[in-house]
């Protein structure tokens, strides 16, 4: 059983740790940022109110992101543990999931913090590439394909997301900054707050991470 919240910058590596805690742990991964994007690929009254905030790098409201969330957290999948990956990122949203989490009789377990430089933050999220299909995430520097722009598993080409231009980044990060980065202190205060460091291979983060759970 593990309750597991992953925090840090956008492009820091909070989904691609995710990944592999999922293969790992066998619990599901909750990313508000996938939820949303799929809400809003079918075309929901939701998603498009998100998609708003989403293409400026602005945050979505508290009140939507904490709706999708609390509904998640009570689905069966999540009885033996779950990891947040991009929940919560304000304090008001850091209290609502520790009222759900009350009301469910959860307790967190981890706060796991992947730390990156802000100046590694640009180049990390405008060279992200991703298949549309299977998902597999690809960096254009980083992380290449083995040919052209083509997923290695599916042949298919891959995108990129809407948000990840340098505008919309920094405005991403400036965000993280004044709003997300309280939660570091407020889990801390928590007792719970681990921090990793997030320079590095994802295979040597990974097992960063996995000391702490151990
Ligand atoms: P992500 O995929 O986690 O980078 O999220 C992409 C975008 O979705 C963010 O820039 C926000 O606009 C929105 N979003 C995702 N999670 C949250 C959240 N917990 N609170 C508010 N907005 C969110």
């Amino acid at each position: 059983m593990a309750n597991i919240i992953l925090l840090g910058a956008p492009g820091g590596g909070k989904g691609s740790q995710a990944v592999r805690l999922v293969k790992q742990l066998n619990i599901p991964q909750i990313s508000t940022g996938d939820m949303l994007r799929e809400a809003r690929a079918m075309g929901t009254e939701m998603g498009l109110l998100a998609a708003r905030f989403m293409d400026s790098g602005e945050l979505v409201p508290d009140e939507v992101v904490i709706g999708i969330v609390k509904d998640r957290l009570a689905m069966e999948d999540c009885a033996n543990g779950f990891i947040l990956d991009g929940f919560p990122r304000t304090i008001p949203q850091a209290q609502a999931l520790d009222s759900v989490l009350g009301e469910l009789g959860i307790a967190l377990d981890h706060v796991i913090e992947i730390a990156v430089p802000d100046g590694q933050i640009v180049p990390r999220i405008t060279g992200r590439r991703s298949c549309p299909q299977c998902k597999r995430p690809y960096h254009v520097q980083f992380l290449k394909p083995r040919e052209g722009n083509l997923c290695d598993d599916c042949g298919v080409e891959l995108i990129q997301r809407s948000d990840d231009t340098e505008e919309a980044v920094t405005v991403r990060l400036a965000s993280y900054h004044k709003k997300t980065a309280p939660l570091v202190d407020y889990y801390k205060k928590a007792g719970k707050l681990r921090v990793v460091d997030g320079v590095g291979e994802m295979e040597e983060i990974s097992a960063r991470i996995f000391t702490i759970l151990a």
